[in-house]
């Protein structure tokens, strides 16, 4: 990261400049000169105390405040995480939302459901065996989040009607100083935290296009991310902009009672079989245990199915692993030129074609040339019927404008319409929708001057004590973001143990480290569909660019890298007497002290220990 010199620019509203400017000064680690320049053989340097032995046990944790932003899947997993592999902390998240579910409770557009089947689209410490349907609606997983933050009485820990405004790092006291807005009563307060744990989501900033004067239409516009719910579009001749996985969704649900709908594309898109008839015809794993569900042709459980799921827990089981297996492998689909690709897209050109009843015009616009995978892939059933339906029509010309009756094309025609609905996409540039000023200036202002960089998708260099769910090249495309998380938290709460129990104060990836890992995403991706020429917000809505949002490899590949933390990545400063050994402590051990803890754990079967790093 480029350093800012604009230093007022990003200064802690908590701290005087020149108490900045003294920070910059000493900052930096201040572990690895320390010995080199004038240690005596007791480790003291000339003019510092002599170093002593820290009266505690190793093992000690000492006691830390996390704050964390959303309640979204990420953030309510964490606190689950948090309570079961930490002691000595307190934890609150901010929500800026009335409830907890983050995009499952903003999207609520008509036909919003998840493409990730339900059973995999749920945390692996919470199976619910009554998901109505193979893809879950945005209300029901909505309704399972709120459920699990009501039983596991998370919400004494979520704030919500609280958004974040602005975080800064202050390097003398090793905390970030957060300010709070409460939007029930329009008072901003501070908070302060050890550690920030950013849970607020990569699709969850609408976009609203690049067309001049949206504000002269004198009709209704919205966004499908914040779909108002008295928004009325039947009878009524209406405008859809893109064909993202929002548009494509919507316009199923919609087209029927609306008097005529004008579906404005600018890039083809790839649109799947549904995703049991592609499971099948792949004659991967989950082919035999699909037949054994009994679904209705809406995808519906029977009763019969979902008591079966609650009475035979083996089976239920079998069934979740086998259709996560079959997700998993679905990486080489994406590799340019493998096998599965060329089959895959053969078919899929099948599909799109006969489904859009060879109409030439509409096979142009829709049937992409680019590679399979390089948008995402989604399916979206009744979507392809609808747009030969009488009262669709496709446009691709582009628009010039937006006036007071409708759309302009740059051919100068207007479209009229009563509504405007804008399937837009968010915002994916990983700017923080706050300041975020870390060690080398606001993160808002880097992440926009430079290719979003990021340390394995949770971390930042120069952004000390800071996680960040689904940060830049994050496996966001690779299927169930529930399990996901469930491997970032681990992560970051073992990262927080460590600093807890080692003395600690601070660490972030070095920039070095972050470099090189930029350089592997950067060589790998031209093997993937996601790095071909076609706009998406893989490649931050660029048509060409490196792929910023997604992981370089497959889903299981990004698990078995976070398997382990990889110490030499990390700059580190360290808690009062700045020995990193001082954790070792008065030579005894926590787990000889705990009358709790087994004190002869390693005589154990392995399965049986304490996972520890
Ligand atoms: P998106 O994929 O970014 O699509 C945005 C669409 O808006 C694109 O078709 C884009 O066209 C179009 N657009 C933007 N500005 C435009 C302009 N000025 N003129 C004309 N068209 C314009 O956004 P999304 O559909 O909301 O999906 C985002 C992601 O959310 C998905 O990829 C997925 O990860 C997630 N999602 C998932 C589901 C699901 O699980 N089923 C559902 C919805 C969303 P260009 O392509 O030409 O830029």
């Amino acid at each position: 990261m480029a350093k800012l010199a604009n230093l007022h620019r990003w200064a802690s509203p908590f701290s005087t400049i020149s108490n900045m400017t003294r920070r910059r000064g000493s900052q930096g680690p201040s572990h690895s000169t320390r010995h080199s320049n004038g240690a005596d053989t007791h480790g003291s340097v000339a003019g510092t105390p002599p170093y002593t032995v820290r009266e505690e046990p190793i093992g000690t944790a000492k006691h830390v405040r996390i704050v964390g932003i959303g309640a979204g899947a990420s953030g309510i997993n964490m606190v689950r995480t948090l309570r079961r592999s930490l002691s000595s902390y307190e934890h609150v998240i901010y929500e800026k939302n009335e409830k907890v579910g983050g995009t499952w409770f903003e999207n609520r557009y008509p036909g919003c459901r998840c493409d990730v089947p339900s059973h995999n689209y749920q945390f692996s410490w919470r199976p619910n065996p009554e998901w109505s349907n193979f893809f879950s609606s945005s209300a029901e997983i909505e309704q399972y989040l709120s459920r699990i933050c009501e039983e596991e009485h998370m919400m004494d820990v979520i704030k919500t009607r609280h958004k974040v405004v602005g975080a800064w790092w202050d390097e003398d006291r090793g905390l970030w100083d957060v300010s709070v807005l409460n939007l029930d009563t329009g008072t901003e307060f501070r908070d302060q935290a050890n550690f920030l744990i950013d849970a607020s989501g990569i699709l969850n900033h609408p976009k609203w296009p690049d067309i001049p004067d949206r504000e002269s239409f004198r009709g209704d516009v919205v966004h499908t991310a914040s779909w108002p719910s008295n928004f009325c579009y039947a009878n009524k001749t209406v405008a859809l902009i893109g064909n993202g996985s929002s548009g494509i969704q919507l316009l199923p649900a919609i087209q029927p009672k609306t008097k005529k709908l004008y579906h404005f594309i600018r890039t083809p898109t790839w649109v799947i079989p549904p995703r049991i008839t592609s499971m099948t015809m792949l004659g991967g794993p989950a082919k035999s245990v699909l037949s054994e569900i009994e679904l209705d042709e809406k995808e519906n459980f029977s009763q019969r199915q979902i008591e079966k799921f609650k009475l035979d827990p083996e089976f239920y089981h079998k069934f979740v692993k086998t259709i996560e297996r079959d997700i998993n492998g679905t990486f080489p689909l994406v590799l340019n030129g493998s096998p599965a690709q060329v089959f895959a897209a053969s078919k899929v050109v099948q599909y799109m074609t006969a489904l859009l009843g060879g109409d030439e015009k509409l096979c142009e616009a829709l049937i992409p040339k680019f590679p399979l995978g390089c948008r995402r892939i989604t399916p979206a059933p009744g979507y392809l019927e609808a747009l030969r339906t009488p009262n669709t029509e496709v446009i691709t010309e582009a628009i010039a404008a937006i006036v007071p009756e409708g759309i302009q094309l740059e051919s100068g025609e207007v479209i009229k319409v009563d509504a405007i609905i804008c399937a837009t996409g968010f915002d994916n540039s990983f700017a923080p929708r706050f300041p975020l000023v870390g060690r080398e200036g606001n993160v808002q202002d880097i992440m926009k001057a430079e290719t979003p960089q990021g340390y394995m998708s949770c971390a930042l260099a120069g952004v000390p004590n800071y996680f960040t769910f689904l940060g830049p090249n994050a496996p966001i495309g690779h299927g169930s973001v529930f399990t996901l998380s469930e491997h970032i938290a681990r992560y970051i709460a073992r990262v927080i143990s460590k600093c807890q129990t080692e003395g600690i104060r601070a660490l972030a990836p070095s920039g070095a480290a972050v470099a090189d890992y930029a350089a592997h995403v950067a060589a790998f991706m031209p093997r993937t569909a996601w790095a071909a020429p076609c706009r998406s917000w893989f490649k931050g809505g660029e048509e060409t660019g490196p792929v910023t949002a997604l992981h370089p490899g497959s889903r299981l590949h990004f698990f078995h890298m976070l398997e382990r933390f990889r110490g030499e990545d990390w700059e580190y400063t360290y808690d009062g007497s700045e020995n990193r050994f001082a954790y070792l402590g008065n030579g005894f051990s926590t787990r000889e002290l705990d009358p709790c803890a087994d004190p002869t754990w390693y005589l154990e079967e392995e399965a049986d220990r304490p996972a520890r790093w």
